[in-house]
């Protein structure tokens, strides 16, 4: 059993939350506080049952060296704007000063810790490391759905020495949509897949294949199934390592999941040439021409499927949308889920660049559901446990 943080007594307690606010930072400010804002219920939560607080994260990857450009300085000030209060900043997570910070917290205080990975002890999962971090709560909370699929000290390691610990209201949130909902979800169930790569879904397609009642692939990705049915793609992204892995995919969908790729493509020379985009047909793409995005007959069957759909789950872009011109399939796409939200169907997106996508078309609060996590939802959603969430069973 996991204890969820309502459970806990959290009266005039220290409660030591590991939160992943690894956030990108542009000229010493952060450029994008998502991930922030997701941690807020559970820090406003504790704050009004009465706790006082220390926050833990890590951002980027420093490998166990002091980088200024990677503290968690402009972290808390972003943190501060948004509580609207002050946050005390200790600049080493396990120096003296910090665990004496941390013990004269009062009334509702909170102290964030530097970025955990200035110490290589915390990827390495150090117990001394651990029990060093530990020392910060009496409580241990988990709101850190991002790195749950690492062992680390700050996630795993540091659980060993807590009676108390839990998780926070993010990472409630995140098995409920995708692993609860993906175990029973109300049929019909529609996955969408799209983004460059097939081997880092690899394993998200080969569990739905045969689970799902649809697989609606987009992206760059389709062009490798497209030619191991032996289609011209003229000059488009494959992956010829795949080939196999294409077929042996088509082959265990076959007779229970309705595997379904794009029937047209907007295709130009190169992603630089937006500006000279044609529409072909899957088999008459002109061999210099590389298909970018999904194309408007593709749009309006995915659309339909989407429309008969009462749980949707989307990982990964049906073109490259991040150039305007091959953004229209990903925009629609996205559209289309928050249009069927309305009625009750429930639409998930896996993180990474489907979330950077749905927030580029001002639709994050439109869907059931956003991950904060890239790698750990497709862990999840793979039907593998996460060793940060295993952690926490008492
Ligand atoms: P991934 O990391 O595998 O999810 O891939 C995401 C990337 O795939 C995005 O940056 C998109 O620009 C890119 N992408 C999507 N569709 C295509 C395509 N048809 N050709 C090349 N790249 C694509």
């Amino acid at each position: 059993m996991i204890k969820s943080l309502k459970t806990f007594d959290l009266k005039d307690k220290r409660v030591l939350i590991r939160v992943d606010f690894n956030v990108p930072i542009q000229n010493d400010r952060v450029g994008d506080d998502f991930r922030i804002k997701a941690a807020l219920p559970t820090i406003q939560y504790c704050l009004k049952a009465g706790a006082n607080i220390v926050l833990m994260s890590h951002l980027g990857r420093p490998n166990g060296q002091v980088d200024p450009e990677l503290s968690l300085i402009p972290v808390g000030e972003t943190l501060a704007d948004l509580l609207e209060m002050p946050i005390k900043f200790s600049d080493d997570c396990i120096s003296e000063d910090a665990h004496d910070v941390s013990l004269s917290l009062r009334g509702g205080e909170i102290h964030l810790l530097e970025n955990l990975r200035f110490h290589l002890e915390e990827t390495k999962n150090d117990s001394n490391f651990s029990a060093q971090l530990a020392k910060h709560g009496q409580v241990y909370i988990n709101d850190a759905f991002g790195t749950a699929h690492r062992a680390h000290a700050s996630n795993v390691g540091v659980t060993q020495n807590f009676s108390h610990k839990g998780m926070g209201f993010l990472v409630e949130k995140e098995l409920q949509y995708l692993s609860e909902a993906m175990i029973k979800p109300t049929k019909p169930l529609t996955v969408i897949l799209g983004g460059a790569k097939i081997d880092t879904k690899l394993n998200l397609i080969t569990h739905f294949a045969g689970i799902a009642d649809y697989i609606l692939i987009g992206g760059g990705m389709a062009f490798t199934f497209l030619q191991a049915q032996g289609k011209d793609i003229g000059n488009s992204l494959v992956d010829p390592s795949m080939l196999a892995t294409a077929k042996a995919i088509m082959s265990r969908a076959r007779g229970k999941s309705k595997l379904i790729f794009p029937t047209d493509f907007v295709c130009a020379l190169s992603m630089d040439n937006s500006q000279q985009s044609e529409i072909h047909k899957v088999g008459e793409i002109p061999d210099h021409l590389m298909g970018l995005d999904i194309g408007p007959e593709t749009i309006s069957h995915y659309s339909e499927i989407i429309l008969a759909s009462k749980t949707i789950l989307w990982n990964g872009p049906m073109g490259v949308f991040e150039v305007d011109g091959f953004h229209t399939g990903t925009q629609k796409i996205a559209e289309r889920m928050a249009d069927v939200t309305v009625n009750e169907t429930i639409t998930i997106i896996g993180g990474g660049d489907s979330a950077a996508a749905i927030n580029k078309f001002g639709l994050m609060d439109k869907v059931s559901h956003v991950s904060t996590g890239g790698g750990a939802s497709l862990e999840l959603l793979s039907g593998h446990t996460l060793p940060a969430i295993y952690s926490l069973e008492l």
